[in-house]
Order: structure tokens, then C-alpha cells, then sequence
């Protein structure tokens, strides 16, 4: 194989004793030329391994041979075909286990950099707003739609069913539209204005935005109903899970939840400027082995705390964070705790937090996740000095929507009951897609689910035959 095919082009990167002071991105993007020279190493494969691996199906090697022929604008068209936030995936998407995990040169160890050159092509239309040409005129159909919910679900549902020419509403709680893109994602990985352009973008499909709107106490979904001839839910999960141990109720022992959200969504990380403060350690523990637990990490580096440890109970293989936040939080100084798990959490006589209890872990067999399981070592306890911990376990979907539409049946996780092929919910005329189905996941997956069920709404709004739309469930 020749040195070109085996070369992935690298991601400049912010230095590391530069960027653990600031929230600025750390990956700086490619250049024209990196692009270019990554773009050239494409085989432009027949079978299209890449492609099967997209959960939204972006024409991989169409866009790859746009961007060496130098027709960047084509590139952004083909790409927007299929997926309507590329900068947003092309930065934060675990291609390595999908489009590029199936490209043909993975068997050298270097596949295609897709989800690079997937941003570089996002970031020139960025820059380049007014050369993107294809528009296609859109033929009103007169049927109106509530998308619940503006996370990647919600955005990429309102897009396509906006395309087919339906009246789109998005009703979000919050008071700015993005979901986890904009409360959960820092900026260092993801720009917060990105996100922003995005939803205007999607304005511009003529999507209306109803923010500040809890569905389930505002309105309800059955008032959402006689409103509109149907409602397509992207709620996400949002509810925290915690340890249940002695002590979590500290002062100084946060979700990861909240503490990225004050950081994110309200900007604490430059208080005083904004009003929401954050409670900052010196001597820092986040739980658990996920991207929440290394934004929250990182983040608390960046916020000035001197130690920051992750405590995870399996080994690095097992840690379902992407292999890049991992070695970036190592580089930038966060020690990681393999297998050992917190016991209890100490506090001093204001129940102030001072310490975590743990136990060393050892891995067992294979459990139900396929994973090995993680054992306590009889007698291995012993104690952290920490003033801040951080509670990354995951998330469950808020019960507050299934507890107040009759009809909408959840699992025992607390995720609504759905077709995956088709997002049809237990409730007639009631969709569902992303993480509020299938619990806490991936952008991708949600974009890929909401693309499924936003295909079904337009199926189902154009043939009314297709009333009694939720008889799969009497069926199998
Ligand atoms: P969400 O993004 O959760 O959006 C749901 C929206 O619904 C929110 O805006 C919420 O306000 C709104 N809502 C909820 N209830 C109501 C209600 N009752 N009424 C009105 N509105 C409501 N995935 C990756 O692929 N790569 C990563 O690197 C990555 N990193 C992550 C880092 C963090 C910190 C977190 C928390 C998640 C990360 N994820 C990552 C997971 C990914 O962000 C989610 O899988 C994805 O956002 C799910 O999209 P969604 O649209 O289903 O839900
Ligand atoms: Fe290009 Fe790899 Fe896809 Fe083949 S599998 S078309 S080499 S990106």
C-alpha cells in the first residue's frame, strides 16, 4: 500500500497548556490543503462500506470526490441531502465506530478522516454562506405538525417535514433551541454559535419556534393534538441517574447534568459576566466513563481546579467515551481511575464535601451489556480528598410527557414504547425518535431516528387512509 493511503491527515489541535485555560475549540479544522490531501487518499469504493455505516446514509465518496475536484459547494449540497447539521456531526459523531469504521482502509489502521472532512465541508459553507445554490421550491400541503422538542431529533424531524411542505412548529422547554448541542456539549468541542446558525437555518425552511414551553404542563399532548394532525416527540433523556450512595447530597456534589448546564447553556464559566455562578473545586472527582464524564472533566480543569480525577469501575476498554476525548482529557492532565467505584461521599460539619470513599474493582464475566462486569475487592477501600464530584452515570427520559398523555406507552427504562423502523408511538398520531426512545445515545442515531418517523408523518399526513396508523403494535 502506498505512504499516501497509509497517512490519515492529523486535526491541528490548540496546544495543550494554551487550551486548558480557555473554552475556545480544540480541534482547529482542517486547511484547504489537508482537506484536499486527505480527500485524495478516497478509493471512491463501489460498494460503499462507509455509507452503510451512516446512520443518516450521507453519500460518503460523492461528497470526498466533490471536495478533491475543488467544488466545495457540491460537496455541501450532497451532504445536505441526508444530513442537516454536518459541522455539528462532522465534530462530535463516534465515527470511529461507524462510517469510518467500515471504510475499506481501517484494515491499515488509517481509514478515511469522513467526519474531518465532513466538518471542513460545514465550515466553508459557514464562511461561504451565499454560494450554496440548490433550493428546491416546496409545494404546501396544508398539514400542520408540533415537533416536542429542539435537540438533534427535533431540528433534523422539523427540517425534513418543513422540506415536504408541512406547517412545522418546535415547542422546546428551554429558552434557546439545540437540546444537549447547546446544554450539555461544551463549547471547547462544540460551538455554541454553530448551533445557533443552524436553527436559523432551519428557521428559514419557514419552522416556527415556540420556546419556553414545557409539553406536559404548558400544554399537553393532547392539546397539542387538536392543534395539529400530528406531534412528533424528540424530548430526549434528560433525567439524571445517581449513585445511590451515602453522602450525595452533599454540598459540593453536582449532576453532571446541572454543572455543564450552568457552564453551557448559562455561560458561568465567564461569571461575572453572566449571573449563573458555578461552584468551582480545587481537588475535583467526576464519576463515570462516558462523553458527559469527560466534558466535565475537562471543563473542570478549565473552571481552575488543580486535580481533576475521572473514578470509572471498568478498565479503559470498557469506557463508552469516544477514544479522542479520552486521550485529549489524559493529555491535558486529568488522572483517570480505572476500575474503582465510590462507596460514600464525606462531608465536614457543614456538609461541605471533603472526600470520597471508593473500593477497587475488578472485572468479572460478560453481563447483559455484553461488557465484563465489575467486582469489589474484598478489603481494597480507600479515601480521596475532593471538594467537587460530578455524578456522569447517564440519563433517563423525564416521565413528565408519558405520565400526561393516556395512550403512550413506556418501558421499563421509562423510554416511550416506538417502532424503530417508523417512530410510530403507542398514541395515535404521535411519533417519537432519539434519545426520548431509545434512552441516552448518540446525535447521529437521533438524527437517523427522527429521519425515519419524519418519512412516516409524510406518509401518513398525505393518505389519510393511513388513519389508524399505530395498529403495528395489534399486528406483531
Ligand atoms: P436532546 O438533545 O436531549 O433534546 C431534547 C430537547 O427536548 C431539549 O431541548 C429539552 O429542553 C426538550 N424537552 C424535554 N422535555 C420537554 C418537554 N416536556 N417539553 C418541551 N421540551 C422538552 N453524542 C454524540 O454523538 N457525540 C458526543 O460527543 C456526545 N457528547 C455528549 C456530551 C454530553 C455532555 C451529553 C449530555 C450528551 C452527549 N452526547 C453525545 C449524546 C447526544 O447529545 C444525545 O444523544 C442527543 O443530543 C439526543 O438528541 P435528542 O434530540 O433525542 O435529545
Ligand atoms: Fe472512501 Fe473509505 Fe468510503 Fe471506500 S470506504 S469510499 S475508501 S471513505
Amino acid at each position: 500500500m502506498s505512504k499516501m493511503l497509509n497517512n490519515r491527515t492529523d486535526m491541528p489541535l490548540q496546544a495543550v497548556k494554551t487550551r486548558i485555560k480557555n473554552f475556545n475549540e480544540v480541534a482547529l479544522g482542517y486547511t484547504d490543503d489537508m482537506a484536499k490531501t486527505e480527500a485524495s487518499r478516497c478509493l471512491q469504493c463501489k460498494k460503499l462500506p462507509c455509507v452503510s455505516g451512516c446512520p443518516v446514509g450521507i453519500k460518503i465518496p460523492e461528497f470526498i470526490k466533490a471536495i478533491r475536484d475543488d467544488n466545495l459547494a457540491e460537496a455541501v449540497n450532497i451532504i445536505k441531502q441526508d444530513n442537516i447539521l454536518p459541522g455539528i456531526c462532522g465534530r462530535v459523531c463516534p465515527q470511529e465506530t461507524q462510517c469510518e469504521n467500515n471504510c475499506v482502509l481501517k484494515k491499515s489502521g488509517n481509514p478515511i478522516a469522513i467526519g474531518r472532512l465532513e466538518r471542513f465541508t460545514a465550515d466553508w459553507e459557514r464562511k461561504n454562506r451565499n454560494r450554496i445554490i440548490k433550493t428546491k421550491a416546496i409545494m404546501e400541503t396544508g398539514k400542520s405538525v408540533a415537533v416536542v422538542g429542539s435537540g438533534p431529533a427535533g431540528l433534523t424531524a422539523a427540517a425534513d417535514l418543513a422540506r415536504m411542505g408541512h406547517s412545522v412548529t418546535v415547542i422546546d422547554a428551554l429558552h434557546t433551541a439545540g437540546g444537549v448541542l447547546k446544554y450539555g456539549i461544551p463549547d471547547f468541542r462544540l460551538p455554541s454559535d454553530m448551533i445557533d446558525e443552524d436553527v436559523e437555518k432551519i428557521g428559514a425552511f419557514g419552522v416556527v419556534f415556540q420556546l419556553n414551553t414545557l409539553v406536559g404542563q404548558t400544554q399537553t399532548v393532547d392539546e397539542l393534538l387538536e392543534i395539529f394532525d400530528a406531534v412528533f416527540l424528540g424530548t430526549g433523556a434528560g433525567l439524571p441517574i445517581f449513585l445511590n450512595i451515602p453522602g450525595e447530597n452533599l454540598i459540593g456534589v453536582y449532576s453532571a447534568n446541572e454543572f455543564l448546564t450552568r457552564i453551557n447553556l448559562m455561560q458561568a464559566y465567564r461569571f461575572p459576566d453572566y449571573h449563573t455562578p458555578v461552584k468551582t473545586g480545587k481537588q475535583v472527582a467526576v464519576i463515570g466513563g462516558g462523553n458527559v464524564a469527560m466534558d466535565a472533566a475537562r471543563c473542570s480543569l478549565r473552571l481552575g481546579a488543580e486535580k481533576v480525577y475521572v473514578i470509572y469501575r471498568r478498565s479503559e476498554i470498557e469506557m463508552p467515551a469516544r477514544h479522542e476525548e479520552v486521550e485529549h482529557a489524559i493529555e491535558e492532565g486529568v488522572d483517570m481511575k480505572f476500575l474503582t467505584s465510590p462507596v460514600r461521599f464525606i462531608g465536614d460539619d457543614k456538609r461541605n464535601l471533603k472526600m470520597v470513599q471508593c473500593i477497587q474493582m475488578e472485572l468479572g464475566e460478560p453481563d447483559a451489556s455484553g461488557r465484563r462486569k465489575p467486582l469489589p475487592v474484598e478489603g481494597s477501600e480507600f479515601s480521596i480528598d475532593i471538594d467537587v464530584a460530578i455524578i456522569a452515570l447517564g440519563t433517563t427520559p423525564n416521565p413528565l410527557i408519558s405520565q400526561t398523555a393516556l395512550e403512550l406507552r413506556t418501558s421499563s427504562k421509562g423510554t416511550l414504547v416506538y417502532e424503530e423502523s417508523t417512530g410510530r408511538t403507542t398514541k395515535p398520531r404521535v411519533w417519537a425518535g432519539g434519545d426520548v426512545a431509545t434512552g441516552s445515545a448518540t446525535v447521529i442515531s437521533a438524527m437517523g431516528a427522527a429521519r425515519c418517523a419524519a418519512a412516516d408523518i409524510d406518509r401518513f399526513l398525505k393518505n389519510p387512509s393511513l388513519e389508524d396508523k399505530n395498529n403495528w403494535l395489534t399486528e406483531s
